[in-house]
């Protein structure tokens, strides 16, 4: 048989072979390092033999999906084995790796807490020293039910098996589990760099009908520095929890009365609405005009555009006296009911309809999280109606701007183009044009991308933007997206050039997506401290003493007259106390005065940007900050000690 390698190079045997022996052969060191191999595109075990010609790449810790991944499976049957060890009677369910490391759903006879994962780690430890080979097999059905007739989780899973399922069991030392690999080829190989993280409650196949079992959350990565890197991450994940950070700058709240639907306090409202005023200023700028539709509409209006039949369990509704209605989900109903409002004609295309709608999806309630999941939000959304031959500036134009915006906030992003999927409308022409269109933009702009063919949407393909935050962390904000169907639907047109009707495409775009949830990424980028253009409160005016209490309402006034979002704080407190607070506040400026200010009309300027700034004159301080303000430079801010 012919192995085709990574390389290109091609192995020839004249016998079967596993792919760990090809890996041997090929070099010890990869051998050791192998987690899994990928045969002719899929990932399969080590110990998969080869019979016939194939390409083979050997996997190993490096590799994301299907190396990375193996590691951390086989780490998760270690765990589960030092579990058993210390508590014979728990009894497992299952124990997947997933993006960030892995977990195992157990069902424990007593509760466990955190202070249980120290000694689970080090029986684990005592478990890879041991060099276990892992080993793999087989069983029929009737023997592996019988085999594992002391695990009822695992004989629920086997029971719910397809009647021809290979059944496979992998056995590492005195522990066994129901599984379909693939795995290491023995438990050292996990090596050291792997931390329990934390405890959550877990139902029995995700229903809250069955038993709530306990999941223990964990990673493994292939060196320390990396999990090190890792555990640093999420720690300052954790103290930059949007709701947390929310709480304690009076930006947002939550109610049980209202889950998964956002109270915005005084402060998170100036900063929604610093950020919305730029948007609008962007917008227009760009040749977009703003329309507000309602929010309850009529349930004939959401069956023409599919979404009483497609996404009905997804929306609110209600019965009134004039029939039935949904509150809208999406503002595309209401954006074509505005189009169709006058005849129109070539001229008025691209007609830019935006619309900052605010929608309500009912989300499962588990799903909810703070600002970043929830059941009413504002969409930053805009339709714009064009013809073909107007895809390709059109969408140069909305890329540009959500560039722009992305790069105000110090953000990079990637880019991904989806392509036709196998069910979709359309004809082969209009697809071809529609992709083409938003190639060629990313093209014009020079913007690398990624390709998912295949994953657009049935009416339309589409570009989403996924934007990275200083945590490296990715999150899928703008899209635009082409639709062929809705234009259908309600049987939009404009009379063309050539005097006869013609159909529009329609483009469906937001920039930050959420506004809400876009709040919540800037909560947590910035860690609360905004630039100066966004932050609630930009300079804080401290007197040093109530002596200067009117000489500081002067400064304010005088702010305030510019324009300038400021507070004093004239509480009987000691100045070191006041200053404490403002930066607990994350404010950017804080204008100290005293006798020396007053009498030559200065003010002393701290700054989280560079600390002591030293003295100015009212008039230049106002001066810098509006400059600042208007330009939206991103500052670095001082390291605290
Ligand atoms: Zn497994
Ligand atoms: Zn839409």
């Amino acid at each position: 048989m012919r192995i085709t390698l990574k390389d290109g190079s091609v192995k020839e045997y004249a016998e079967a072979k596993s792919a760990i022996e090809i890996a041997r052969d090929l070099s010890e060191g990869l051998a050791r390092a192998a987690c899994a191999a990928k045969v002719d595109g899929e990932v399969k075990d080590l110990r998969t033999v080869l019979d016939r010609d194939c390409t083979l790449e050997i996997l190993t810790a490096k590799d994301a999906e299907g190396g990375l991944s193996t590691l951390r499976h086989t780490a998760s049957h270690v765990m589960a084995q030092a579990i058993k060890h210390l508590f014979p009677e728990a009894k497992l369910a299952i124990g997947p790796s997933i993006d960030s490391g892995f977990y195992y759903d157990i069902d424990f006879p007593e509760p466990i807490t955190a202070d249980d994962l120290p000694r689970i780690e080090e029986e684990m430890r005592k478990i890879v020293k041991e060099d276990l080979p892992v080993e793999r097999f087989e069983l029929p059905r009737a023997e592996a039910l019988e085999f594992m007739k002391d695990e009822p989780y695992k004989v629920e899973l086997i029971t719910d098996l397809p009647e021809d399922a290979v059944i496979s069991f992998y056995k590492q030392g005195d522990f066994t589990d129901l599984c379909a690999g693939p795995h290491l080829m023995s438990t050292k190989g996990v090596g050291k760099a792997y931390k329990l993280l934390n405890i959550a409650g877990a139902y029995w196949r995700g229903s809250e009908k069955n038993k709530m079992l306990t999941r223990i959350y964990a990673t493994a990565f292939p060196t320390k520095d990396e999990l090190d890197a890792y555990i640093t991450r999420i720690e300052e994940a954790k103290k930059r929890d949007h709701r947390k950070l929310g709480r304690e700058l009076d930006l947002f709240m939550l109610s049980d009365y209202g889950p998964g639907f956002p109270f915005f306090l005084p402060k998170g409202v100036i900063l929604k609405n610093a950020l919305m005023e730029h948007w609008r200023r962007v917008h227009k700028k760009a040749g977009y005009v703003e329309i507000s539709t309602p929010i309850i509409l009529n349930r004939v209006l959401w069956e023409t555009s599919g979404h009483w039949d497609h996404y009905k369990e997804d929306m609110f509704t209600l019965s009134t006296e004039d029939g039935e209605f949904a509150i809208k989900p999406m503002n595309c109903p209401g954006s074509i009911l505005v189009y169709q409002n006058e005849p129109r004609s070539y001229r008025d295309l691209p007609l830019r309809l935006a619309e900052p709608g605010i929608v309500h999806r009912n989300e499962k309630s588990g799903q909810l999280h703070g600002l970043m999941r929830v059941r009413c939000f504002t969409q930053d959304d805009a339709h714009i109606y064009i013809t073909q031959d107007q895809i390709k500036d059109e969408v140069r134009r909305i890329v540009e701007i959500i560039d722009n915006m992305y790069k105000l906030f110090g953000f990079t992003y990637g880019v991904e183009l989806s392509t036709r999927p196998e069910d979709s409308m359309g004809t082969d022409e209009e697809w071809a044009a529609a992709e083409n269109g938003l190639r060629e933009a990313l093209e014009a702009l020079g913007l690398p991308y990624t390709i998912n063919e295949g994953d657009g949407a049935f009416y339309g393909p589409k570009i989403d933007f996924h934007l990275v935050d200083c945590l490296g962390r990715t999150w899928q904000c703008a899209t635009i997206q082409l639709d062929f169907q809705l234009p259908q639907r309600f049987e939009l047109e404009y009379k063309g050039e050539d005097g006869l009707k013609h159909r529009p495409i329609m483009i469906h775009r937001v920039v930050f997506g959420s506004i809400e949830r876009f709040i919540g990424i800037l909560i947590e980028h910035f860690a609360g401290a905004f630039p100066t253009w966004l932050a609630p409160v930009q300079v804080k005016v401290l007197p040093i003493s109530d002596k200067f209490e009117a000489y500081a309402k002067q400064v304010e006034e005088a702010l305030d007259a510019a324009g300038i979002r400021v507070e004093s704080d004239l509480r009987s407190e000691k100045i070191g106390y006041k200053i404490r607070q403002a930066q607990l506040e994350k404010v950017p400026y804080m204008l100290v005065v005293g006798q020396k200010e007053e009498e030559s009309g200065l003010v002393s300027v701290r700054s989280r940007f560079a600390g002591d700034e030293g003295q100015k004159s009212l008039e230049d301080f106002i001066a810098a900050i509006q400059e600042e303000i208007r330009t939206k430079v991103l500052r670095e801010n001082v390291k605290e000690a």
